[in-house]
C-alpha cells in the first residue's frame, strides 16, 4: 500500500478525497492536515461534514495536523486541497521529498509543472524530470485543472483529435460546492444567480488550450483555437453544467459528433486504473438531459455526461451541446486520485 496524506482535509474537496480514498485498493490515508484552527483536533471534531455518505470510521479519530512537512512522516503521496495562496507557499515545501497531486491553481501554469487529465495529455508527466532538475527536488508537483475545464476538455479532446476546431464558446452554471464551504452565503444564492466567479473564465480559457497543446523538448505549446467563457454560480449543491458552442472548419453531422465523444477512451482505460470510468464521456439522447442532480454521479462522478448535441443553424459548421461534470469528484479529488494512480502505475 502507498501511504497518502491529504492537505486541506477538512474542506469540500478534502472530504471528497477521504470518501474516495477510504476503500482504495492501493492508497492508505495516514495523515490529514488543515489550518491551525483545526490542528490538534480529531478529524471528526474539526470537520463540518457535508457529504451524503457518512464520514468513514477510519478517519474519525485521526488527529489533524498543521499543514507543514515537519508534521507528517512516512508519506509517499500528498493530495492537496488547499486554498491557492496557501498552496503556493506549502506545496513546494512538500515537493522536496513527496509526490504532490494538487487541485490548487497556484502551480498549474508553471512551465515545468504538469497540468494533466490522464485521458487527455498523460505525456505531460514527462515534465516531472524537467521540474526535478530545475528545482532540485526529490519529489514533484503534478496538478489537475480547474473543475469546469476538466469537464469541458474531456469532451473537446476527442473532437479536437478528429476535427479542426475554430472556436469554442462556453457558458457555465456552477455548483456552490465549487466555492468551498464558506464560499457563497445562502442570502447570495437562494432565489438568485451570481454572474461572476473570480478568475474562472481566465482559467478555462488558458487551461483548456494548454491541455490540448503539444509538449516538445520540455516546452508546452498551447492549442491555438479561440476559447471564450462566461461563468455563473447557481443554486445547485454539486455538479457543474456547461452550455458549449463549437465552430469547426469543416462540416460534420450530429451522429459523428456524438459517437466521437461516446467512443473516447484514453490511457487510464487501457491501464484499467481503479478510478478510471469505462467511458469518460457518456452521451445521452433525452431532450432534457443532462441535469446536475440526475447525472453528476455517472460512473461514481468520474464521467462527464453530454446531451442535446445539435447543429447550430445560425452559424456554419457549428454545434451546441450541454454537459454536466461532478465538480468535486471528476473536477477535483477524483481527478487528483486518477493522476496519482497513473503516476503510481507508470513511474
Ligand atoms: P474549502 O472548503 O474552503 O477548504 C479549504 C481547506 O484548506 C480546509 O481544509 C482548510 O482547513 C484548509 N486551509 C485553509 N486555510 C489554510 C491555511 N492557511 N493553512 C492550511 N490549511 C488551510 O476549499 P475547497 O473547495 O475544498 O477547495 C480546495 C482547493 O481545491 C482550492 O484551491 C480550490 O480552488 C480547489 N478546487 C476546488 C474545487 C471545488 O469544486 N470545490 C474544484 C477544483 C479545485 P480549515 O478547515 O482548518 O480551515
Amino acid at each position: 500500500m502507498v501511504n497518502v496524506g491529504i492537505l486541506g482535509a477538512t474542506g469540500m474537496v478534502g472530504q471528497r478525497f477521504i470518501e474516495l480514498l477510504d476503500q482504495h485498493p492501493n492508497f492508505n490515508i495516514t495523515a490529514l492536515t488543515a489550518s491551525q484552527r483545526s490542528a490538534g483536533k480529531r478529524y471528526e471534531d474539526a470537520t463540518t461534514w457535508y457529504l451524503d455518505n457518512k464520514m468513514p470510521e477510519s478517519v474519525r479519530d485521526i488527529v489533524v495536523v498543521d499543514t507543514d512537512p515537519s508534521q507528517v512522516d512516512d508519506l509517499d503521496i500528498v493530495f492537496s486541497a488547499l486554498p491557492s495562496d496557501t498552496a503556493a507557499k506549502v506545496e513546494p515545501e512538500f515537493a522536496r521529498s513527496h509526490i504532490v497531486a494538487s487541485n490548487a491553481s497556484a502551480m498549474r501554469m508553471e512551465d515545468d509543472v504538469p497540468l494533466v487529465i490522464p485521458e487527455v495529455n498523460p505525456e505531460y508527466l514527462d515534465l516531472i524530470e524537467v521540474q526535478q532538475k530545475n528545482r532540485g527536488w526529490d519529489g514533484f508537483i503534478v496538478t489537475n485543472p480547474n473543475c469546469s475545464t476538466i469537464a469541458l476538455t474531456l469532451t473537446l479532446k476527442p473532437l479536437y483529435d478528429r476535427f479542426d476546431i475554430k472556436r469554442v464558446y462556453v457558458s457555465t452554471m456552477q455548483a456552490v460546492s465549487g466555492a468551498g464551504y464558506n464560499g457563497v452565503p445562502s442570502m447570495a444564492i437562494v432565489d438568485n444567480l451570481v454572474p461572476f466567479i473570480g478568475e474562472e473564465e481566465e482559467k478555462i480559457e488558458t487551461e483548456t488550450l494548454h491541455l490540448l497543446g503539444d509538449l516538445e523538448d520540455g516546452v508546452v505549446t498551447p492549442a491555438s483555437f479561440g476559447v471564450s467563457a462566461s461563468c455563473h454560480r447557481v443554486a445547485v449543491v454539486d455538479g457543474h453544467t456547461e452550455a458549449v458552442f463549437i465552430e469547426m472548419e469543416d462540416p460534420a453531422d450530429v451522429e459523428e459528433i456524438e459517437s466521437t465523444m461516446a467512443d473516447f477512451t484514453g490511457l487510464p482505460q487501457k491501464l484499467d486504473l481503479y478510478s478510471a470510468p469505462k467511458n469518460p464521456v457518456v452521451v445521452r439522447s433525452e431532450e432534457n438531459r443532462p441535469q446536475p442532480r440526475m447525472d453528476r454521479n455517472e460512473s461514481g462522478g468520474m464521467s462527464v455526461v453530454v446531451g442535446r448535441v445539435r447543429q447550430d443553424v445560425a452559424f456554419n459548421n457549428s454545434f451546441r451541446y450541454v454537459l454536466v461534470g461532478h465538480n468535486t469528484i471528476r473536477g477535483a479529488a477524483g481527478a487528483s486520485i486518477l493522476n496519482a494512480e497513473l503516476i503510481n502505475e507508470i513511474l
